[in-house]
């Protein structure tokens, strides 16, 4: 294989997470290696034991959450050093599993897990809420496809815009059968598409982990949903994947913890 010199160089990093999104991009083989004869690629620890830092990056993938403090330090000296820092999947942009705990009684939780043993239990955040995000790719994991797309347009210097359709649109060009009008609850009309709505494919409703897409109708949404199903069961499908407190906010209610009380208007 013949490496260019001067390449552009990309850092790779997870902060707390299941590395899903990271093993995503490992396995997307000759096109990964492809990619390496184009890219210098840093502190991608799924390849190097002790990635060695450089002082400054062209893109920067930041995968999971920023729980500790040495995540958050990484996480802001990586902004400081990187020219397009990308939120890589629903961990880095939602929140992800984890932040199902900020809906939990805090003691509770903590309680089972380490009994009598003190812990810190910090609520989950996203990482915009400590940097500035140029792009999130969304989804738990990542789309394969879709992430190749995506580096080699970062690569050519300039921000892409991922289709702003929903899941539906692809679920039903692939002739899945409607969840949501058999009865269950399906995010698949306010969440962004891109995945070849592929939890339909195994008849699992779409729990909205790529996030909203700009231009979602989530009020409309909301109110069928509140109508027809009971508000915990609506909530508990948002919290999932940490869309919860994002689709909220966009209709304006309290998404403290706890606090998520304001009524979305049911009537037509
Ligand atoms: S988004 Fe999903 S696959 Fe990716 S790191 Fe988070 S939990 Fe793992
Ligand atoms: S099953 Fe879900 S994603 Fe598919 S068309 Fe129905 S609402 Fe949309
Ligand atoms: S169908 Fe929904 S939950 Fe499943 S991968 Fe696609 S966006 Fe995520």
């Amino acid at each position: 294989m013949k490496y260019k010199k001067n390449k552009p160089r990309i850092a790779i990093v997870g902060l707390t997470s299941c590395e899903g999104c990271q093993f995503v991009i490992l396995d997307q083989g000759k096109r990964f290696l492809d990619l390496l004869k184009e890219v210098q690629v840093d502190e991608f620890r799924l390849i190097e034991d002790d990635p060695e830092p450089a002082s400054g990056y062209d893109i920067c993938f930041i995968e999971g959450n920023p729980i500790t403090k040495a995540n958050i330090k990484l996480l802001q000296e990586m902004r400081k050093r990187s020219k397009f820092l990308i939120a890589l999947g629903n961990c880095a942009a939602l929140g992800g599993v984890w932040e199902l705990k900020n809906y939990q009684d805090k003691n509770k939780t903590i309680r089972q897990v380490y009994k009598k043993t003190k812990v810190e239990n910090p609520d989950i955040k996203e990482v915009d809420n400590f940097v500035k995000v140029d792009l999130t790719i969304p989804g738990c994991p990542i789309n394969g496809d879709e992430f190749m797309e995506l580096v080699w347009q970062l690569l050519k210097g300039r921000l892409p815009q991922i289709p702003q359709k929903p899941v539906c649109d692809e679920c039903q060009k692939l002739g899945y059968e409607c969840l949501l009008q058999k009865g269950e609850i399906c995010l698949g009309p306010i969440t962004l598409g891109g995945c070849k709505a592929v939890c339909l494919k195994s008849k699992q409703a779409c729990w909205g982990c790529r996030g909203s897409f700009e231009g979602a109708q989530i009020e409309n949404l909301m109110k069928y949903l509140l109508k027809e199903f009971p508000r915990e069961k609506v909530y508990h499908v948002m919290e999932v994947f940490g869309a919860r407190d994002s689709i909220l906010k966009k209709l304006d209610i309290d998404t403290t913890p706890k606090k998520a009380t304001k009524k979305v208007n049911t009537k037509k």
